[in-house]
């Protein structure tokens, strides 16, 4: 086969094709906007069509849960954890109940250069370092391969990730092994590309000094936590010297500029209200406007039970969390990315060129600053 997928923007780069293949025949690969493909080793292949009959985006809709499904608001009981999570404190309540009965937590983290990549957690230090968006790719690496051999072990899994990262693994898993995996997914507005990010890290760090990143937070609580504030709580340290900068450059690339997100983003197959994962998680946009006496600065998380597993986690997140069942409605509204995939503009193409012709100020100054 040469190709698994026709077009980049029928893949999502989730690592199924490769860890399927019975000849280890794909590597994934950064393209020149720094997103993660599959690249086939023609003289290793045997023409199987594995890959592609895994492919999550081709069979998207049969990896849908379909079915009963309910709404909840979700606000952490501990202060501390509000104040060190994106939202409401969902992920936070749900992981601590899988590694509560000696589970595994799977999620996007930081490496030691803050590229985004997915770890294993067996500690809620571990899983600390899981908690809070990251609005890059992550890098699932041998993800899929790890989770395989820990629900062979008996393992409880939770495994956090984008829908598509979560349709992936949930294609590539066999289903005789998957009574102890719980799969929980974001309500994902799109994937910003691992190279913009690191290419305005470094920016950054030229113009302190050539200093060094040492703490990245993308949604702070610097801020109350508001809708309007959202895109005002990227902020990060610098030499370790405690003193948080803010800045919202990178929102404007991803949020206004909207020119940073992976092809296949606009073409998503899971931005629908039917879900793949047993559990969504997301900000809980609106709560102020249909229970204020919910509504708290610290944020509140939106939780869909999409099935049997996640009500059962939902049932044990109420130990450590106020949950309230909603109308799901109040989150269609909000929540654009559970009914259609964003829309990039005209000059998708032009950005990117102008990115390699010109350099990372260039776009900035061309983009951010005078559009
Ligand atoms: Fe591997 Fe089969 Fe795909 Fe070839 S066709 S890359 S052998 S899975």
């Amino acid at each position: 086969m040469e190709q698994v997928y026709k077009n980049k923007k029928d893949c999502s780069g989730c690592t199924a094709c490769q860890h399927i293949c019975p000849q280890n025949a794909i590597t994934m690969q950064a393209d020149s906007e720094g997103f993660l493909y599959p690249v086939i080793e023609q003289k290793n292949c045997i023409d199987c069509g594995l890959c592609r009959d895994i492919c999550p985006f081709i069979n998207s809709e049969s990896l849908k849960n379909g079915g009963q499904q309910n709404c909840y608001s979700c606000v952490h009981k501990d202060e501390d954890v509000l104040k060190a999570s994106t939202s409401g404190g969902a992920f936070t309540a749900l992981s601590d109940y899988i590694l509560e009965i000696g589970g595994v937590v799977y999620g996007a983290d930081f490496d030691e250069d803050f590229n985004v990549c997915h770890s294993r957690a067996e500690t809620k230090a571990e899983r600390d370092r899981q908690r809070v968006s990251k609005y890059a790719q992550s890098d699932l690496k041998d993800t899929f391969v790890k989770v395989k051999t820990d629900l062979q072990a008996g393992k409880t899994v939770l495994f956090t990730g984008t829908p598509c990262q979560v349709a992936g693994l949930k294609a590539y898993l066999p289903r005789h092994i998957t009574e102890n995996l719980y799969l929980c997914d974001l309500i994902c507005h799109s994937i910003p590309s691992p190279l913009i990010w690191q290419e305005y890290k470094k920016w950054q760090e030229e113009k302190h000094s050539g200093g060094k990143m040492t703490r990245v937070m993308f949604r702070s609580k610097l801020h109350p936590w508001t809708r309007n504030n959202s895109n005002r709580g990227f902020s990060f340290e610098m030499n370790g010297d405690g003193i948080l900068h803010e800045d919202n450059i990178f929102y404007d690339l991803f949020f206004k500029v909207s020119t940073i997100m992976r092809p296949s983003c606009e073409n998503c197959k899971f931005t629908t209200q039917n879900r793949v994962s047993a559990i969504t998680i997301a900000d809980y946009w609106g709560i102020e406007e249909y229970s204020p006496e919910t509504y708290t600065p610290l944020g509140v998380s939106v939780v869909l039970a999409n099935n049997a597993k996640g009500e059962k986690l939902v049932y044990h997140m109420k130990q450590r969390a106020d949950m309230q069942q909603r109308d799901i409605a109040e989150q269609l509204k909000h929540q654009k990315r559970l009914s259609e995939p964003v829309k990039y503009p005209s000059f998708r193409s032009e950005f990117w060129q102008d990115l390699h012709k010109n350099g990372f100020e260039y776009v900035m100054d061309k983009y951010v600053y005078k559009k």
